[in-house]
Parts: structure tokens; sequence; C-alpha cells
């Protein structure tokens, strides 16, 4: 093979392995002045992306393939190695993979989360590349189509959500196997609660198959990995971005506010964190560039707080912290319900025991796998290693009813089982059940009931003059018919729980009624929790300025009130879903894009601004 022959395969095999190789604008961190000058860049880009979660990255990939320039601002670390990712366990040392390319270590974020959750909120969560899609458990729902028709408005209905979807899946198909040699690992648990499900006539599926298929069903854990790695945006949606000469990506990088004059934005500062930073100024393309903020249900929230949108009491907050005297004035706000309507999956823990069940410690493979494990994930990619972490650690002791043990997402998983609750006050909900074994006891399986599509109660999320956000109203259980719910939804999981044999009920007590039982567990994050926050810039029809409207974004995303500025990400969620959310976030992110680029800049902005108004508000909106 000649020199030139040898360079270039050389060369694609580093731009298959490293895709932001091929470009010079991928950055780990933001350029070196922004800390120490007040920087304003001479680039301007047609779209600035605040954050790289799953809101963010089909966006940047959409945008950039239709050929506009787009920067996309994350303020976390690098995550997975194909992102040039460094942190890992031990036996990773020498590999391209991190700890959160291995699905068997997604639980790690629980023992070790310092540098990887966000620091500005009390609740785990991803704050790197990818955001929450790079420190869970990758588990891959196609929605039931009531989780669009119950509370979305026109144009975001299931009809019309079906080709967005049908693309999300055709790059992120999920699957139930991980493992490369086709088989299941240590799925006892998963035997045992399916017999009983089966026995009292509900029906097995592979889920994603048949996503309208939610009440009486059963079926195995789907996860995003792809040849047992973590798969998902990170390695599509992203890799094709990063491959295009528009796209741009700026690690580290922490966006404080957007710009703006009055309804027109015209680009972001960017802070480095720290009470002596400074900050610089990244400009959109005069006339029509657009700001999509991603930044996740609080972080988005945050940075329209700081921005001078949302209600007047938390811009207050703001105006009388550290951002105060560069905040925009007073006269410039704009009076929209952020942090309201916050959800997130009410949780409800239950726990049994069985003699069959076998429980598998992943969090010793942090540093002690086991050595045909290890072998088996990194030579052939096949064993237990390949599935997402379920377990019980060091770290989980005999988790009472007050605190949950860990998020589920990261216990992963035997058996998903559903059921439709027709509420008493005549709302359908949807109880998404998922079992992993960890518990109590080696042969425990704790299963958490979560509430999801049709649910009422709602939080609030709003700031302190720390600028850290915070659910000061959780968003559980406020509403009867939820409860009634929740509680019926655990009594019929009891009944039919009877008829698997050697079975004992842990929690609640053999003898303890449901109602009791989930009474007694406070309706907080920390017992309720399920880090599926959503809703904090709802979309609707209905505009937030005036009288009872509730949204914050119209239906092609644009907050209410601007020309330039989206919102795309879980915030815009009026409702909960059935099952865990990223890949309807991710769909509705592919949805959104076709929106966005549709959307005419308007002419009368453009040409007002043109003859030099400073401060438009358009009529228009
Ligand atoms: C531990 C855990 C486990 C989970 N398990 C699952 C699961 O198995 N399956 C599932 O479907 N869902 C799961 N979820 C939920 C899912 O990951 C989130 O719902 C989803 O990632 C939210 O997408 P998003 O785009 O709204 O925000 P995120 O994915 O959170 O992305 C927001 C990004 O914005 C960045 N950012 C924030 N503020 C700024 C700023 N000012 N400047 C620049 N960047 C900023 C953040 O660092 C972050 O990277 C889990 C979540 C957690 C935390």
């Amino acid at each position: 093979m000649g020199t030139t022959s040898l360079r270039r395969l050389i060369s694609a095999a580093v731009l298959l392995t490293h895709p932001w190789a091929s470009l010079a604008d991928v950055a780990f961190t933001h350029p070196a002045d922004i800390c120490s000058n007040s920087t304003t860049w001479k680039q301007t880009y047609d779209y600035i992306i605040v954050g790289s979660g799953a809101g963010a990255i089909p966006m940047a990939d959409r945008l950039t393939e239709a050929g506009h320039t787009v920067l996309m601002l994350e303020k976390g670390p690098p995550s997975t190695g194909l992102w040039g990712g460094t942190m890992k366990a031990p036996w990773l040392e020498g590999t391209n993979l991190t700890r959160f390319d291995v699905p068997g270590l997604s639980n790690q974020i629980w023992h070790d989360p310092a540098g990887i959750t966000c620091d500005d909120f009390p609740y785990m969560s991803g704050c790197l590349l990818g955001g929450g899609t790079a420190v869970n458990s990758g588990l891959w729902w196609r929605p039931h189509p009531d989780d669009w028709d119950y509370a979305w408005p026109a144009g975001w209905k299931s009809s019309d959500l079906v080709g967005a979807t049908d693309r999300v899946f055709a790059r992120i198909p999920g699957t139930t196997v991980p493992s490369l040699d086709g088989k299941l690992y240590l799925q006892q648990g998963f035997d045992v609660l399916s017999k009983g499900l089966a026995a009292n006539g509900w029906t097995s599926i592979v889920p994603n198959d048949h996503p309208d298929q939610k009440n009486w069903t059963f079926g195995h854990a789907t996860n995003m990995f792809e040849h047992a790695e973590r798969g998902g945006p990170l390695a599509t949606y992203l890799v094709s971005a990063s491959r295009r000469k528009e796209f741009t990506l700026w690690m580290n990088t922490a966006v404080r506010r957007v710009t703006r004059i009055g309804d027109y934005i015209t680009g972001v500062q960017i802070e480095c964190g720290g009470p002596s930073s400074n900050v610089g100024t990244i400009k959109v393309t005069n006339q029509t560039g657009r700001v999509i903020v991603s930044a996740g249900t609080y972080g988005t929230a945050k940075v329209l707080f700081r921005s001078g949108i949302g209600p007047a009491d938390q811009l207050n907050v703001v105006k009388n912290s550290t951002d105060g005297s560069t905040m925009v004035s007073s006269d410039q706000w704009i009076n929209l319900p952020v942090g309201y309507n916050l959800d997130d999956h009410v949780g409800t823990d239950i726990e049994i025991a069985h003699p069959e069940v076998v429980f598998y410690d992943f969090y010793a493979a942090w540093d002690t796998p086991i050595a045909d494990d290890k072998t088996q994930y990194l030579e052939n990619r096949t064993g237990i290693l390949t599935q997402a972490a379920p377990n019980l650690g060091p770290i989980v002791s005999k988790p009472s009813r007050g605190r949950r043990s860990l998020t589920v997402d990261e216990l992963i998983i035997a058996a998903q089982f559903w059921e439709i609750i027709h509420g008493t006050d005549g709302i359908d909900r949807h109880l998404h059940w998922q079992s992993r074994v960890e518990g109590a006891k080696n042969t425990s399986m704790t299963i958490t009931q979560y509430l999801g599509t049709g649910a009422q109660s709602r939080g609030r999320l709003t700031i302190n003059k720390l600028l850290n956000m915070q659910a000061t109203t959780a968003p559980y259980l406020h509403n009867d018919a939820d409860k009634a719910a929740v509680i019926s939804g655990l009594e019929k999981v009891q009944g039919y729980f009877k008829s698997i044999s050697n079975l004992t009920w842990i929690r609640p007590a053999p003898n303890e009624t449901a109602t009791h039982y989930v009474n007694s567990i406070p309706a907080t994050p920390d017992s309720r929790g399920s880090n599926h926050w959503i809703g904090s810039a709802k979309i609707g029809l209905d505009d937030g300025r005036q009288p009872n409207g509730t949204a914050v974004v119209d239906a092609n995303t644009r907050v209410y009130g601007t020309v330039n500025l989206f919102v795309v990400d879980a915030s815009i969620f009026p409702g909960m879903m059935t099952g865990n959310p990223s890949a309807m976030i991710v769909a509705a992110s592919e949805h959104a894009a076709e929106k966005i680029m549709k959307l005419p800049f308007p002419k009368t902005i453009i040409s007002k601004r043109r003859k030099g108004a400073a401060r438009h508000v358009s009529p228009a909106l």
C-alpha cells in the first residue's frame, strides 16, 4: 500500500473515531480570552443554540443540514470518548471509552457526580456534552399517541409528529437486547414478574413496536444503546452535525443571558463562572439570526430569567443578585409564566422479594469488575456490562419509604409494564411501572410506578439570589384524582402479584393498604422525584402575557413577545408523557426544527430595524 493510501486510511479511521477532528470548530473549552477580557466576537451565526442535550443536538443537525451556521454552547465538559471525554473507570484506561460509554457503568453518576451534575440545581442532572442523554440509562420509548394528543396544541398532535418520530427512530432505533451476542443477562427478575402478569391476562409486547399499546402490556426495557455503547443523539445527530463546516461547538462555555433590544435578540453573553469572570458577547446574524435556548427545564428557565423574561417576582430576584447592575432594564421585561407548569414523573417505589431473583454488583464493576465480564465487554461487546446497570451497591442500604434509593433510570432494569387508570375526574392517567434488581435484600426487586400522561399536578421552578434554581413547589400529587390513580394502580398490582408463588412484599408491608402506603411517602423530589423535569416554558396558543395565559412559547416554539428567541427542550412540554422522556424530546426537536426553519423573519421587523428602530415591539407576534 502506498504512503498516500495509508495516510487516507489513517485519517478515515481518525474521523470515524473522532468526527470532530474533521473540523477546526469543535473546541473543548471556550477560547481562553473570555475569562480575562470582555470580548465581542466578529464572527456571527445564523443560530446560537444554548445547551447540548436531547433538545439541542437534533436541532443543530437539522439546521446545519439546511445550510445555516450554528454555534452550540455547552457549559459542561466533554462526555463520551467520541467527543474527547476522559472520565473513566481504571479498566477503561487505554481505550477510547469513558464511564459514559459503558451501559454497565451508568449508575456511577450517583456515586461520583462531581463535575458532571449541574451545580445550580439540587437534583441529579447532566451538565456536560449531551446533557441528560450523556448520563442517563438510555431508556428509549416511542411515545404513546396520547403523550402528544392529551396536552399539546394544534400542530403538535400525534398525527403531526409521525414524520419526526419516524426520523428519530430511523437514526436511533433502540434495542431490547444490547449485548452483541443477542442474549439478555440475569433476566430472572423479568421472568418472575412477567409470568405473574401473563397469568392475569396481560400481554407481552416489544414496546416500541406497539407504542399505542400501553394498557395491560409488559415488555423488556428498550435502550438507545448501539454497538453495546451509549449511542443516542451524541453518537448520531451530533456526529453528522460536526462533519459540516456550518457547525461550531464550544464546550465549558456557559451562557449568562441573551442580549436583546426590546423584542429582538442580538446574541448571547457568555461567562466563565466565578465572581471575577468577565463576559463575552457573541452575536447572531444581523436581521435574520436566531437564538434557541435548549438548556433543559431548569437551565432554560434560568437563562430566560436572567434575560428579563419571566414573572416579575423572579426578575426582581435576578435584579437583586450579582446580575442586577447589568440586567436588561425593567421597562424591557417580558412578563411570561416561566417556571410555572413544572412537572416530573411522580415516582412511587414498591419492593418485593423472590428467591429466583439474582443481584449483580454493578458498583463493584467500577474498580473490580468480574474478569470475564470485563473481557466480554472489551473484546466482544457482550455480557452483563452491555446492559444498563440495575443494582444494589454500596450506597444503597435499606431504602426507607421517606427517601428513594436511587433514581429508577439508573438501576435498570427488568420488566416494564403499563396500565391506564380511568381517573376519578374522568381523565385517563397512564402508569408506567419499571422494575429493577435492588432493595433491602439480595433477592429484592424495586418497582417504580410513574404517573405519566394525564397527571394534573404542577409545581413551580424559581431562582434565588445566588442564581440557583429550585423547585419551590414540588409538582407531586396536589390533585386528588392524581393521588387516587396512584393508589388504584398500586392496589391492582397487589392483586396481580398474588398469583406469583413465593413472592414476599417488603414495601408496602404485606398487610399495609395502598392508601396508607402512598400517603406515607412525602411528596418531595427526594422521595418522589424521577429526574424527568419538564414544563417550565410551556408551549401553547394562550399567550402567557395575557390574563390567564399559560404559555411561554407559541406553536413555533418562539418565546411570546420576541422576534427571534426560541425554546426547544423539555421545558416546552405542556404535560407529562407515559415513559422516560428523552426520545420524545428528540422528536419534539426534530419537529420544532421544521417549524422554525419554515418561519419567515417578519418583514416589518427587518424594515423597521433597517430604519434604525431600536426598540420595536412587533404587534404581529
Ligand atoms: C440521572 C438521570 C437519568 C435519566 N434517565 C433517563 C432515561 O433512562 N431515559 C430517558 O428518556 N430519560 C432519562 N432521563 C431524563 C432525560 O435525560 C432528560 O429528560 C433529557 O436529557 C432532557 O433534555 P433537555 O434537552 O431538556 O435538557 P438536557 O439534556 O438536560 O440538556 C441541557 C444542557 O444544557 C446545558 N446548559 C444548561 N444551562 C446552560 C447555560 N447557561 N449555558 C450553556 N449550557 C447550558 C447543560 O449543561 C445540559 O448539557 C434521565 C435524567 C437523569 C438526570
